[in-house]
């Protein structure tokens, strides 16, 4: 029986009843019934109800190539009927995760040449977590196994991802996080920066903090410091100029490795195929997941880098670690497909050349001025609208996040999915979009503030 001899009622009924979501209240959820989207194509999503949807967030970060791609499916369908599972334990391999690792050295910085395969970001940092510290241990120095992350960082909801990530809620309910990780500053100026403070002068300040973190540790105590190059589940927080080199600087100069969690960034949101490309920097590991697929399959990829993985080769033996799934032959399929699509369409270099340039413009032009919005700020094909009761302040509307969450209400029924984290409006939409595309959003976010403001008033 397939879901049409449904009604919308009676499978948000089933919903509430037997299912519980990732980050639901729901109990409110049993009340309001959940949203259930249906069916979708290039850039829209359509729910039960018929409505088109605008996708603003690409799914879940995920969606780079956008809906309805038959290449991908056609690529799961053959692996499927060719060989649909088996795994890479134990020196066993099958095709696909060996040409994904080698595309994925190609296009990864010159110095990351070995991949591990996990089916979430969750799994691939928690990969990366037992990685960094295992190669501390290699290297004889097992007390060096502290890792420096950042308040409101995301980097999971496993046990590991919640402890590196530095969300008060999720650590609330965690009750025993993994031991010796400390979260510092973030680099986040439109609150934190001091009065009068250069953008550069602050992102200098916010890395210092890494460096207090070190020295307050002791060097020989610190194995990593982890960091989003972008903070995205916090609030598309784009860190200035200044703050990653001088973050790499004092990673160096202690000999603390860097780990950047790419999970969002990967794959050409940021305008090249990965942000340590746009920023610069060369993270010793590197965490992708969602986009490797466009989120058609579950499937992430942790890039290793020469240093910690010659050594893993060289005097690691037996790695004790790997899921059933590392690898998946069908997952790898679609990757595979899906960075060639990408490539073939050229929509990393769309995105640095074009549409970045655009979609910077628009939020520049077309929604900063509104009185809602204190500023907006993006990278690529990733904003933020910081949504305000004042405008010169920068006072928020109360309770926290409320004003945001009318927005995004209004916006989703005028047609523009999108996304509310605290007061910040998210924005990081498939990278097929156009600029065409980007005005019809403008169009829809402009008419949800006109209609938020008019409710806040
Ligand atoms: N790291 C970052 C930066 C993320 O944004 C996310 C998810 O949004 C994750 C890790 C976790 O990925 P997953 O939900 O696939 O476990």
């Amino acid at each position: 029986m397939t879901y049409q001899n449904y009604s919308l009622k009676q499978l948000q009924q089933i919903d509430a009843a037997h299912h519980l979501h990732p980050f639901t209240d729901h109990k409110e959820m049993r009340g309001a019934g959940s949203r259930i989207i249906t069916h979708a194509n290039g850039p829209f999503i359509y729910d039960s109800e018929g409505a088109e949807i605008l996708d603003g967030m690409a799914g879940l970060w995920c969606v780079n190539i956008g809906y309805g791609r038959d290449e991908l499916a056609e690529a799961a369908y053959a692996q499927m009927k060719e060989l649909p599972y088996y795994n890479s334990f134990f020196k066993c391999s099958t095709p696909t995760p060996v040409l994904l690792s080698k595309k994925l050295a190609e296009i990864a910085p010159k110095h990351v040449n070995q991949v591990f395969y996990g089916s979430s970001g969750s799994e691939a940092n928690d990969t990366a977590l037992r990685l960094v510290r295992h190669y501390w241990v290699l290297e004889g120095k097992p007390e060096k196994n502290r890792i420096i992350s950042r308040k409101m960082a995301y980097h999971g909801s496993t046990v590991a991802g919640t402890s590196l990530g530095g969300m008060d809620g999720m650590h609330k309910q965690l009750n025993g996080a993994v031991p010796n990780i400390v979260h510092v500053m973030m680099p986040y100026a439109y609150e934190l920066a001091l009065p009068g403070e250069s953008d550069h002068d602050f992102g200098l300040r916010a890395a210092g903090a890494v460096e207090e973190a070190i020295l307050e540790a002791g060097a020989d105590k610190v194995a990593a410091f982890i960091g989003e190059p972008i903070m995205g589940a916090g609030g598309v927080k784009i860190p200035p100029a200044s703050y990653w080199p001088e973050v790499q600087r004092i990673c160096r100069k202690y000999d603390v490795l860097l780990m950047l969690d790419e999970v969002i960034t990967g794959y050409g949101r940021t305008g090249e195929w990965f942000a340590a490309q746009t920023l610069g920097i060369e993270p010793d590991t590197i965490t992708t997941a969602k986009a490797l697929t466009s989120g058609y399959q579950p499937l992430s990829a942790l890039l290793v880098g020469d240093r910690i993985a010659s050594t893993l080769v060289e005097k690691g033996g037996e790695f004790n670690h790997g899921y059933t799934y590392s690898g998946h032959p069908v997952a790898c399929a679609v990757a595979l497909k899906n960075l060639e699509i990408i490539e073939r369409e050229g929509l990393v270099d769309r995105v640095r050349n074009d549409t970045g340039p655009y979609f910077a413009k628009a939020l520049q032009e077309r929604i900063a001025g509104h009185d809602l919005v204190g500023e907006v700020r993006s990278i690529g094909l990733m904003g933020a609208i910081e949504i305000v009761k004042d405008k010169a302040t920068k006072e928020r509307f109360l309770p926290a996040g409320s004003a945001a969450v009318t927005v995004r209400d209004h916006a989703i029924t005028n047609g523009m999915m999108l996304r509310a984290t605290g007061d910040t409006m998210i924005l990081s939409p498939p990278l097929i979009w156009t600029r065409d595309t980007i005005d019809m959003a403008c169009d829809r976010i402009s008419k949800a503030l006109d209609l938020a403001q008019a409710d806040l008033r």
